[in-house]
């Protein structure tokens, strides 16, 4: 561990490498399409840091050269508009990837309209057929945000074959596809969530802590295993200064690399957003089935072996890349 804290696993130097290879590959879209690919953002409702998320979004798909189009719906019986609204969506042929602003007003259900989009578009891997294939060890669209977690210690050269993996939070979005990620990856998995009776046991066991829980200080410092690497994905506002789910300053002692909040998982995951959209625009551009190998400029997916248990082989989306495959899984 270098001397004075734990390594800092920042996400802005990865995210600006995912960005510029997205970007190349949009332009060679272009070139061949005359458009640019298309990232519709739906909303409903305007829910505030959501929408200063997707507000993001939206930018950083003009710096890529993507057209993002904000899609409002509002009146009455919001579930059957949005219903509508996305499945229009899915009908254009100009539109390549759909996200839908979460979390959904109090009166609309979420499966209706999870099941409403195209799984072909659905670039943040929240229809249950891409969360099918995460399961089964095949190449859907990963959640933008699990898929950060876990991509930013494979960029960040931290080894996860083998080791002791903690994952607090089961949510579908985030703590259930990272903990699949890391599974993926060869480690051993342990999920804790609410209901979890001793915590901080299993944090103590971990040599890689992913934190999903949305509760600011939930792990402190004290709580740790010397040497743990820490991916904080919680994002907290508390006394209005973002804050993760980790005490920051109390961990940074005992870990060897910790993710900071912000500037950690945060910049990687609409990164990745951006990459998984042009995986989409590209395959349907080639024809080939969602989750179906694209290959993009930035990195291609290689083909993979159809059963979950074959070796494993490294998919690589728009510059990002996670280990698809178990190797000899049980
Ligand atoms: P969620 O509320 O859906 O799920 C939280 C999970 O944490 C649940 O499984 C719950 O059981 C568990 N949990 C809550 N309190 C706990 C406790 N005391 N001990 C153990 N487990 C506990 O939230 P989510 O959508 O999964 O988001 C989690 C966090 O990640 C939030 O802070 C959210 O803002 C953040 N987030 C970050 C990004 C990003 O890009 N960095 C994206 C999405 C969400």
């Amino acid at each position: 561990m270098p001397r004075g804290g734990a390594r800092l696993l920042q996400g802005g130097p990865i995210a600006a490498e995912i960005r510029g290879a997205v970007a190349e590959d949009v332009a060679g879209y272009v070139a061949r399409n005359g458009r640019a690919p298309v990232l519709a953002v739906v909303i409903c409702g305007r829910d505030a840091p959501s929408m200063v998320y997707l507000h993001q979004i939206l930018r950083s798909c003009e710096k890529v050269g993507i057209d993002g189009r904000l899609v409002e719906v509002d009146g009455a019986e919001p579930e059957a508009r949005l219903v509508d609204a996305i499945r229009a969506l899915n009908a254009d042929p100009a539109v390549n990837g759909i996200i839908v602003q979460m979390p959904l007003p109090p009166t609309v259900r979420l499966r209706p309209i999870v099941d409403a989009i195209d799984p072909a578009k659905d670039i943040d891997g929240i229809h249950p057929l891409n969360a099918g294939l995460l399961r089964l060890g095949y190449d859907g669209f990963l959640p933008a945000t699990a898929h950060a977690a876990v991509e930013i210690l494979r960029r960040s050269g931290v080894e996860i074959e083998g080791k002791r993996a903690t994952v607090v939070g089961r949510s579908a979005v985030v703590g259930m596809p990272a903990a699949f990620l890391l599974l993926r990856e060869n480690a051993t998995v342990t999920v804790c969530h609410s209901r979890t009776r001793d915590l901080a046991r299993h944090v103590k066991d971990a040599e890689i802590l992913v934190v999903a829980a949305g509760r600011p200080g939930l792990i402190r410092g004290e709580m740790l295993r010397r040497g743990v690497v820490v991916v904080d994905v919680g994002i907290n506002v508390v006394d209005g200064v973002l804050v993760g789910d980790v005490d920051f300053e109390s961990a940074r002692r005992v870990a060897s690399a910790i993710t900071p909040v912000p500037g950690g998982v945060g910049p990687l995951t609409n990164a990745l957003l951006l990459a998984h959209l042009v995986r989409a625009a590209l395959a349907q551009e080639s024809g080939t089935a969602p989750g179906a190998s694209a290959a993009t400029n930035a990195a291609s997916v290689p083909a993979r072996a159809p059963v979950p248990s074959a070796d494993t082989s490294a998919a690589t989306v728009g510059g990002a890349s996670v280990a698809t495959a178990t190797r000899g899984a049980r």
